[in-house]
């Protein structure tokens, strides 16, 4: 589906089968000789099919398009190693072009870590089996080294009519960034802010405390004079103060869950996890196929990790397990 939602500014809505997500808005800005892609899609045939038909009815010419990624998340990026061509600039940032630019072994070790953490915190061998195999950037993510135009807060990204600010909005992923245009009062806001749908704050071996970090986000762009927000996924949707009104409102939601299942005892994150409300369509914990598992660990483990620094609970480290418990 294609739809101009601003002048010049066309949303190519990308398909991601079997995704809770169900798709990715590539946003498609036309400037005289020159054309700007935000955000991809999967390396995925239904994705490069639907792109494809998007750019092709836009009249996008790829020998004069550049490409803007907000952050590393295979259904952003990894197209784009396909889409771009030798005169394209695919502009990234820095603490993400670490993760993708690793070495096969740096990555590997990188998987490891990330596979020894969840064992730590009580994810079963045996489903972690069936999760990781199945983990978007496992089966779609983008490997490099691939070269990248690198921005940075307070950089300018400049495309016909329309003036970008880089807005570094870290916690989400590490170096995720949103663009901000102060004229008209835009805001490409990625997957930093949703509408129906909140954000997946996880665990990174790169950050030590997501969820502040996204707090943070959250605060640093609700500063900004916004009238309509382009999200990732899902529709654009215009009341940004509201919704980091409900987005914190959900966080701190979250945070009183998990304080309540540890009051019954110490937990590690797994026998946390299931005492969490979360937004998905099965009927209970025990159904959640393992990769939908992965995600809701990581978001336990993200909040411990914050109620952990604000001296809410203890970590205990017993062995090879890591347990909670009020303070
Ligand atoms: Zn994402």
């Amino acid at each position: 589906m294609l739809t101009e939602v601003l002048p010049n500014i066309y949303s190519v809505e990308v398909p991601l089968p079997r995704s809770p997500l169900r798709a990715v808005n590539s946003y498609v800005i036309k400037a005289p000789g020159r054309f700007l892609v935000i955000d991809t899609g999967w390396k995925h045939e239904e994705c490069r099919r639907a792109i494809m038909q998007g750019l092709q009815n836009l009249n996008v010419d790829l020998s004069r398009t550049d490409f803007f990624i907000t952050h590393v998340h295979a259904d952003h990026l990894s197209l784009v190693a396909e889409l771009a061509t030798d005169s394209s600039t695919v502009y990234f940032n820095a603490p993400e072009m670490a993760i993708v630019n690793k070495t096969k072994p740096e990555a590997e070790e990188r998987w490891r870590k990330f596979r020894d953490v969840y064992h730590s915190h009580g994810f079963p061998l045996d489903e972690m089996a069936k999760a990781t195999p199945w983990h978007p950037s496992q089966l779609y993510g983008l490997r490099g080294p691939f070269s990248f135009h690198i921005l940075k807060e307070d950089d300018f990204l400049n495309i016909g009519d329309y003036s970008f600010r880089c807005i570094e909005t870290p916690g989400h992923s590490p170096g995720h960034i949103c663009l901000y245009e102060p004229k008209q009062r835009i805001l490409i806001s990625g997957d930093h802010i949703l509408d129906t749908i909140t954000p997946n704050i996880g665990y990174w071996p790169e950050l030590e405390n997501p969820l502040k970090e996204y707090l943070a986000s959250l605060d640093k762009v609700s500063q900004l004079d916004v009238d309509v927000v382009l999200p990732a996924h899902r529709n654009i949707f215009y009341d940004l103060s509201g919704r980091i009104a409900e987005l914190k409102e959900h966080h701190a939601a979250r945070l009183s869950e998990i304080l309540d299942s540890l009051d019954g005892g110490e937990k590690n994150a797994y026998q946390v996890a299931p005492n969490i409300k979360w937004d998905i369509d099965y009927p209970s914990w025990a159904l959640f196929p393992p990769t939908q598992k992965w995600f809701a660990m990581g978001e336990t483990v993200a909040h411990l990790e914050y109620l952990e620094a604000l001296n809410k609970i203890r970590r205990r480290d017993n062995k090879q397990e890591i347990l909670f418990s009020l303070v």
